[in-house]
């Protein structure tokens, strides 16, 4: 059956066939069997068919493939499905067991992503020089997999399932060198990438370090589960899966003999009828394996000559492995422009992180400017206005007007006033208990949302504001009185709230100023008559 991702999927070209051949490699076949034919053995079709090929563990065909496509390819120069081409050709090699051929190609692949500035070429090639240093190098393998990782920013299905894939080697490294908690959070973050990319090919990787890890730590019964669980999800769309199922085969057989069942782990390892499509590596644990399972079921000729060809096998990768020591010298040079890059690109990143602290502490120092009045320094009119839906029963709002302002300003001048403003903004700021908060709502007159006031604190907070101001800064005339109205929020919201407080500010003019007045005001309440002050020499 196909991944139910490929049924949403049409492919229009051979360009979206090599984005798609991770996620939905179903809807890339189904186009493969629908181009005409004519183009059927371009270079472009012939790599995605070889990819393909490769991911069902036909490798042979695959090979074949990759070859008859090299043979289509013209002069004209070195395109990016050149560098594709030397990939698949690379991978093929090493499965074949030609290691040093293969990192030939690899090092010719970098260098035509590097001149191409193609993220993917050089990634891959990365991911994989890396994979063939971890027979020598666990350090520098990793080192590879870093610089394949930084390559890859852009988040398309293809390239998340690349992180993903290169998350799960660095993990991998992780993981054989016992460091198994460094390795944990690695594979979950490579099963969420490769998940996310829907790359279900890749997904064994992740699925078989878990299970190494929960049978390193004693537990069967969850890498049993594991493994169940990857080979219920992954059977259904077995058709690209080939090269996925026989590491899972590999694993259960493993898993089995562990359990101490040869005959079941035997039965596993019958299902591995294709031996060649098994990497170099995991041929080898096969051998092993082999052996292990004949031995547990008392065929020890068997055993013997299981071991045998391990050992032969063992042999001719070594000398693969010597010639892979030489070309790490060559490898070196070749990446050292790879590395630069890099580093370069993390630069540019962090200068850019900077700048974007930057950026948001500008953008909060404006955001707090555009809500504060520039001479009191209390919030203003707009930040009122957004409050004011927010205003609950029980809340408080004062509108507060300095009495006969106007004369102030005749008389002493505008900076004077100014100064008066200020004056009255610190005294009323003053006088609020923690929480509440002023406005100047606009001109001469300032507005107090008192949260959860209730009526007394309502007047009470009212009255100590007064006399703040009436007590507080004196001009050379005087002191400076304002009227207070006040509304307790109840029943009445918004604008409703403004213009009752409204109407008790101008009762509160109309009864000769520097006074208070409350809507409800509580009949008999102190509040009402109080504030005439001494001092109330502008009062009329
Ligand atoms: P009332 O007691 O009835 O409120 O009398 P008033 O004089 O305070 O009221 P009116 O509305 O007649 O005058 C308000 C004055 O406040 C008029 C205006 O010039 C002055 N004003 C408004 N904004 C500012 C300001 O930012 N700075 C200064 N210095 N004066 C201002
Ligand atoms: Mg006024
Ligand atoms: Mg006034």
């Amino acid at each position: 059956m196909a991944d139910h991702r490929d049924m949403n999927v049409t492919v229009a070209d051979a360009q979206q066939a090599w984005d798609l051949r991770f996620s939905a490699p179903a809807a890339v076949h189904a186009w493969l069997r629908s181009v005409p034919h004519a183009d059927a053995t371009s270079v472009q079709v012939l790599a995605v068919e070889a990819f393909l090929e490769w991911r069902r563990g036909q490798i042979r065909q695959a090979l074949s493939m990759v070859r008859q496509a090299e043979e289509a390819l013209s002069g004209d120069g070195q395109t990016v499905w050149h560098g594709r081409l030397l990939n698949l050709h690379a991978v093929l090699l090493y499965i074949s067991g030609d290691i040093a051929r293969c990192v030939t190609l690899l090092q010719e692949q970098l260098s035509l992503g590097q001149r191409l500035q193609d993220a993917e070429l050089q990634a891959l090639a990365l991911n994989d020089l890396g994979a063939i240093m971890a027979w020598n190098s666990a350090s520098s393998a990793y080192d590879y997999y870093r610089q394949a990782a930084d390559l890859v920013t852009d988040g398309s299905p293809a390239m998340t399932a690349i992180r993903g894939l290169i998350t799960a080697n660095m993990a991998g490294v992780h993981h054989h060198q016992g460091e198994f908690a460094l390795a944990a959070p690695l594979v979950d973050l490579a099963e969420a990438l490769i998940l996310d990319a829907h790359a279900m090919m890749l997904w064994p990787w992740c699925v078989n370090l878990q299970i190494a890890q929960a049978t390193h730590a004693g537990r069967y019964g969850q890498a049993r589960q594991l493994l169940n669980a990857a080979l219920a999800r992954l059977d259904e769309r077995s058709e690209f899966m080939g090269e996925a199922l026989h590491m899972l085969w590999l694993t259960a057989a493993r898993l089995e003999l562990q359990l101490g069942d040869p005959g079941q782990a035997m039965i596993w390892l019958g299902r591995l009828q294709d031996e060649d499509a098994l990497r170099g590596d995991a041929r080898l644990h096969l051998l092993d394996l082999t052996a292990s399972i004949h031995a547990g079921l008392g065929d020890h000729a068997q055993a013997y000559r299981s071991m045998r060809t391990l050992l032969e096998t063992l042999l001719k990768q070594y000398q693969h492995e010597r010639v892979t020591l030489v070309s790490r010298l060559e490898l070196h040079r070749v990446t050292e422009a790879a590395q630069l890059q890099a580093q370069e690109a993390r630069q540019v990143t962090s200068a850019l992180m900077v700048r974007l602290d930057e950026v948001q502490s500008i953008k909060g120092h404006y955001e707090r400017l555009s809500v504060t009045d520039a001479l009191t320094g209390l919030s203003n009119r707009r930040q009122f206005d957004r409050d004011l839906p927010f205003l609950a029963d029980d809340d408080g709002l004062l509108m507060i007007d300095i009495d006969h302002f106007k004369r102030i300003n005749d008389t002493f001048g505008h900076q004077t006033g100014d100064e008066v403003l200020r004056d009255v903004a610190v005294a009323i700021r003053g006088a609020l208990r923690p929480g509440d908060r002023a406005y100047r709502y606009g001109g001469e007159e300032f507005a107090v949302i008192l949260k959860g006031a209730g009526h007394t604190q309502l007047s009470t907070v009212a009255e100590r504001l007064r006399l703040a101001v009436a007590l507080g800064r004196h001009d050379p005339a005087g002191a400076v009185t304002v009227s207070v109205g006040g509304v307790l929020v109840d029943a009445v919201t918004g604008a409703d709230a403004v213009r009752h407080a409204d109407t008790a500010l101008y009762a509160a003019k109309q009864a000769g100023r520097n006074r208070t007045r409350l809507t409800p005001a509580e009949p008999g309440s102190a509040v009402r008559e109080a504030g005439r002050s001494a001092g109330d020499r502008n009062g009329e």
